[in-house]
């Protein structure tokens, strides 16, 4: 069974306290309801892990991080491992992230590494991918979604794919209120799955959870996430008001 999943990312907003109470309220929000469809994901900066681990102890919301360090441990000033993510109770770390692929100049191969350490430290990886807008502008979004899966992704084993989550998120449609048409999210998961399918087989591409990220809000999450090969979102600005990010979790 494929598994549908909402994922807030909260980037770099919100300090300790309003980091907190904010997860507090949101955590009371979710498990006051019945079970909702999708996973629901907090993706926190690093100083909120160990806060929000603790309040979402036996929630039926998880904790993730946006990022981890290339290497195991060590002298690397200013980096958090995945195996310390890890022991804070979280179960996700993003990874590749259009922000860190342009502003950290993160590539294929550094993502490659960060994402086997995550796994190997018993995380999952949510592993995101998508063109900016002139390679959108001149037709060439398949080719670039198609290597950064290859290079990036598509070394990982048949065993380690199992631990992954695929985010599509058009560069151009972040933060900028601009969103893709259902028709082409589904375009491109459709491709995606497809790619999965070519590399892993059709169990695994049946399988695989792809997300949309990109300026999803709750007047535009049910007709995206009706679309067949969109299994959930990533969701960046809408996910630190929680009546919108309840809203595009209750659209699944
Ligand atoms: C994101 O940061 O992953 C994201 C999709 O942001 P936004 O929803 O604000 O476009």
């Amino acid at each position: 069974m494929r598994k549908m999943i909402v994922a807030g990312n909260w980037k770099m907003n919100m300090n300790l306290e309003e980091g907190l109470s904010f997860a507090k309220s949101v955590n009371q929000y979710f498990n006051d309801k019945p079970a909702a469809k999708a996973e629901v994901i907090l993706c926190t900066p690093f100083i909120h892990l160990d806060g929000v681990g603790q309040i979402l102890k036996n929630s039926k919301v998880a904790l993730g991080a946006q990022n981890c360090a290339s290497e195991p441990s060590g002298a690397y000033t200013g980096e958090i491992s995945a195996g310390m993510i890890k022991s804070t109770g979280a179960k996700y770390v993003i990874i590749g992230h259009s922000e860190r692929r342009t502003y950290y100049h993160e590539d294929d191969a550094l993502l490659n590494k960060k994402t086997t350490l995550a796994i190997s430290s018993g995380l999952k990886v949510i592993f995101c991918c998508g063109e900016v807008k002139e390679e959108r502008e001149s037709a060439r979004h398949f080719d670039v979604v198609k290597r950064q899966l290859i290079d990036g992704l598509f070394p990982l084993s048949a065993t380690e794919i199992e631990n992954i989550v695929i985010a599509y998120e058009p560069v151009w449609a972040i933060g900028t209120g601009l969103t893709a048409s259902p028709e082409q999210a589904q375009e491109m998961h459709h491709y995606i799955r497809g790619l999965v399918q070519e590399k892993y087989g059709k169990q695994c591409a049946e399988e695989m959870t792809i997300l949309y990220g990109g300026s999803c809000k709750p007047s535009n999450a049910s007709e995206i996430f009706s679309k067949p090969d969109v299994d959930g979102g990533l969701i960046g600005g809408a996910s630190l008001k929680k009546e919108d990010f309840a809203a595009i979790v209750e659209a699944i």
